[in-house]
């Protein structure tokens, strides 16, 4: 590649930017007594420089403070994934805190069984437990693992997300060693106290790991999301099951953002057994939510134990978790919204965005692969496709990520700022992931010239 030349597109695409959105730059500018300037650090990730501002949001489309409309393929990086502000959602949000009224109450209301009931039936976990993200479910169920079992270390796959969970900022390094991962902010004690880690796809490695016997939980995504897309190779998650119960390890699935792949995540498709479930995002519509869910056996080992507080200050649990409106609008979304039906097309155009993809790679020529997750599909600057997050974190490209992100916002297509993945909602059309792919052709072929 012709960094150059690279270099000279990005610089184009930033004026280009900053010339459509001055009244983004603008309020950009003015928010003075924002940390970063934005109301979250993370915001300030923006190839262009700086983040568009929302003004309105509907289905599949958003539009920015400066007017412009865009596809959005982000989707609030799968918080969105029913689509903005479905119809359901809002007439249950607007029931809950308006017409009935009460937020939250710290009293349970009965959509909380449905919830729980619906939950089972499309992950089969038998006990569920709410939080406010997914973050928090991870981290709650960490300490329940680790209760349970009476062993301290959490075995997590190398460059894995599972928000900003203490125990999984550890990476294997280049000798092959654990390592805390680079940028961890204030961390508590050493990663490698508390945690152990190995690369996806890795069964040998995992193996050794688990034969140290302090290992209580194994906590992953089915196929890793937060590294570009990694799918896991035959026979890779049922080894993880197998040594996991060979060790007394109880498995934790992350489905967070697996959930594409199906109404009941991966766990569903692909007829997985986890012990413990965790999930948020996309489950309330939009509306914070997460939640954790346990397996019989997992139940009773808690249950069992007299000194857990689970009750009080014991170290799980929140004042708004299970809180009236989220369940409310996790009710509507998962009743009306994100339903079978509704991922049978998001996946169908899953397959039409992954296929259109792989045709533009072969088209161009590109050393590049994709990787298809449901109503999800990311490509990755690697052929093949990368087996583990070290090699894909080997292959990511920063500068090449910005020019394709700001290209494509300029042409009214929204991609999630930390990857090079395209998600559907039930009201993405096909035309929305035409417009996409074209856009992408075009960037492209700017590129290799
Ligand atoms: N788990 C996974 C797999 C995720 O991708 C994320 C966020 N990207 C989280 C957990 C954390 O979600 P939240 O930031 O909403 O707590």
């Amino acid at each position: 590649m012709d960094r150059r030349r690279l270099a000279d597109l990005i610089s184009r695409e930033r004026a280009r930017y900053a010339e459509q959105h001055p009244r983004s730059a603008s309020a950009y500018s003015n928010a003075r007594h924002l940390f970063g300037r934005t109301p979250m650090t993370w915001m300030a990730k923006q190839a262009g420089g700086f983040p568009l501002y929302l003004a309105t949001a509907r289905g599949a489309r958003v539009t920015d403070l400066d007017g412009h409309t865009y596809i959005d393929l982000c989707l609030g990086d799968t918080g969105a994934m029913a689509g903005h502000s479905p119809e359901p959602v809002v007439e249950a949000v607007n029931q809950r805190l308006g017409v009935l009224g009460g937020a939250t109450a710290m009293m349970p209301t009965e959509d909380a069984a449905w919830v729980g009931e619906e939950l089972t039936r499309r992950f089969g976990l038998p006990q569920w437990s709410l939080s406010l993200t997914a973050t928090d479910a991870n981290r709650w169920a960490i300490r329940l693992a680790r209760a349970v079992t009476g062993k301290q270390k959490i075995l997590v796959n190398s460059y894995c997300y599972h928000g900003s969970v203490d125990e999984s900022l550890i990476v294997v390094g280049p000798g092959g060693t654990a390592e805390v991962r680079e940028g961890n902010v204030g961390a508590p004690v050493d990663t490698r106290v508390t945690s152990r880690v190995a690369e996806f796809n890795d069964l040998t490695r995992l193996a050794a790991e688990l034969a140290n016997g302090d290992v209580a939980a194994v906590l992953m995504e089915p196929a890793l999301t937060n590294i570009g897309i990694v799918l896991p190779e035959p026979g890779y998650l049922e080894g993880v099951r197998r040594l996991t119960r060979e060790h007394g390890v109880l498995l934790i699935n992350d489905e967070t953002h697996t959930f594409s792949a199906g109404p009941g995540g991966c766990t569903q498709a692909w007829g997985l057994e986890p012990d413990i479930l965790t999930i948020g995002k996309a489950i309330g519509g939009g509306v914070p939510v997460g939640a954790y869910g346990l397996s019989d056996e997992v139940t009773a080992r808690v249950e069992a134990r007299d000194d857990l507080d689970l009750i009080d200050m014991g170290g799980v649990g929140g004042t708004l978790a299970g809180n009236a409106l989220s369940v409310a609008a996790t009710k509507a979304t998962l009743e009306h919204v994100l339903t079978d039906e509704a991922f049978a097309g998001m996946t169908a155009l899953g397959t039409h965005l992954a296929d259109g993809t792989a045709a533009l790679i072969q088209k161009h020529g590109v050393p590049w692969s994709v990787a298809q997750l449901g109503a999800r599909a990311e490509f990755r600057f690697a052929d093949p496709a990368p087996r583990n997050g070290g090699e894909s974190h080997a292959a990511g490209d920063p500068e090449l990520d910005d020019y394709l992100h700001v290209y494509a916002a300029n042409r009214g297509v929204l991609l999630t700022p930390f990857h090079n993945m395209a998600l559907v909602c039930p009201a993405t059309t096909r035309d929305d992931v035409d417009a996409h792919l074209e856009v992408l052709d075009a960037a492209i072929a700017e590129l290799v010239g």
